[in-house]
């Protein structure tokens, strides 16, 4: 009897991929997750969806996404109606999601969409990429599952499972580039959308960051990480720095109808064009309370309210003292005056949102109608 001849190592590494792409869609066939934004199976998916879905996501869980995905879609259902908007609207139908940014970049991404593409989302990963607010993950996502390019889509589940996959331990974020080199080589050619959507769901329900379901894993005959035993220690990643801690004051004054003044930031860096009541200089304590009447926005009789308030930024943790004073003429200045309907759909981030919560005594929050 002949010896069966062994197959070169390039061949056999590339069948054991095929077998893993295979066996990682056909789980996602019988097990995808039901989401909102998603096409059903046969149904081709609409680019503006997976776009916006895409870019709330950023950073954020799908089960707060949900919500405002809905109310997104109800009230601009395509690029063109969101283009028609104004930033402060969008933003202020963002606010609760966090990351500013991403709000005025969904905004401007919708005027390049809606005037220079004709309303018409471009279908390569090159040409999203040029979008405002999308990288290469969202690039790749929005090209795979709304165009069917062979894209790899890697966000921090598909590079949970592809470190795995191939025991990859060097660091994130520096692993970053191998580690989508590596995903790459798992897409096919048919479906990538759905194997894009497959490393999703596959990394949220069985591949998890801690306890990973190796025992029920439709893939565990070809996990190098499942084979050597190190399958939760990955992917490893270089030590956070802890978040340092500013401290300072916010001003809230309100006129004789209950009215705030408020103020907008600057365009570019920490909320950006976002609406806020002034506020003092941020340091490692809080100012002494001669030192922020100083810096108040006008002469008046300011109270400090108990307490103060605590919001968490990517970078830092922030407290701010909430001072207040009723005016029953409305000093000038070169901010405006919202009334509490107004309140509502204004674009104030969460943080500012809380301090006025604070220093209105809002036993019921007063932004919840918003939602
Ligand atoms: Fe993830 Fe475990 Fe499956 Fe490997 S065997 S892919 S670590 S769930």
């Amino acid at each position: 009897m002949h010896a069966r001849k062994k197959q070169p190592h390039h061949r056999r590494a590339s069948r054991k991929k095929a077998s893993t792409t295979d066996a990682l869609l056909t789980w996602y066939d019988a097990n995808r997750r039901d989401l909102p934004w998603r096409a059903k199976p046969g149904e081709s998916a609409d680019p503006y969806r997976v776009w916006l879905s895409e870019i709330m996501l950023q950073q954020t869980t799908v089960a707060a996404v949900a919500p405002y995905y809905r109310a997104f879609l109800k009230r601009w259902p395509n690029v063109n109606r969101l283009a028609a908007a104004s930033m402060d609207e969008v933003c202020g139908a963002w606010a609760g999601l966090g990351y500013y940014s991403r709000a005025r970049n969904l905004w401007r991404a919708a005027q390049v969409v809606a005037n220079k593409h004709g309303g018409v989302f471009p279908k390569t990963v090159d040409d999203l990429r040029a979008l405002p607010g999308v990288g290469a993950y969202t690039a790749a996502a929005i090209a795979a599952i709304a165009f069917g390019e062979r894209a790899a889509a890697m966000d921090a589940n598909a590079e949970r499972v592809v470190s795995r996959l191939f025991a990859v331990e060097e660091l994130l974020p520096q692993a970053r580039a191998r580690l989508a080199e590596l995903g790459l080589t798992l897409v096919p050619e048919q479906r990538p959308g759905d194997f894009a959507q497959a490393l999703m769901d596959f990394g949220s329900l069985i591949c998890l960051a801690k306890r990973p379901r190796c025992v029920s894993c439709a893939v565990a005959q070809s996990c190098t990480a499942f084979r050597l035993g190190i399958a939760e220690s990955l992917p490893r990643k270089a030590a956070k720095r802890p978040r340092p801690l500013k401290r300072g004051a916010a001003y809230v004054a309100l006129d004789g109808k209950g009215a705030v003044y408020l103020e907008r930031r600057p365009e570019n860096g920490l909320l950006g064009g976002m609406l806020q009541p002034p506020l003092g200089a941020w340091g490692e304590a809080f100012p002494k309370q001669d030192r922020a009447l100083e810096a108040a926005p006008f002469t008046g009789a300011w109270t400090k309210k108990l307490g103060f308030v605590r919001h968490g930024f990517t970078h830092f943790e922030l407290e701010m003292e909430v001072y207040v004073a009723n005016f029953s003429r409305r000093p000038n200045g070169e901010g405006f005056w919202l009334g509490a309907i107004e309140l509502q759909r204004a674009a104030l981030p969460t943080v500012m949102r809380k301090v006025l919560e604070h220093a209105l005594d809002e036993d019921v929050p007063l932004f919840a109608a918003a939602r």
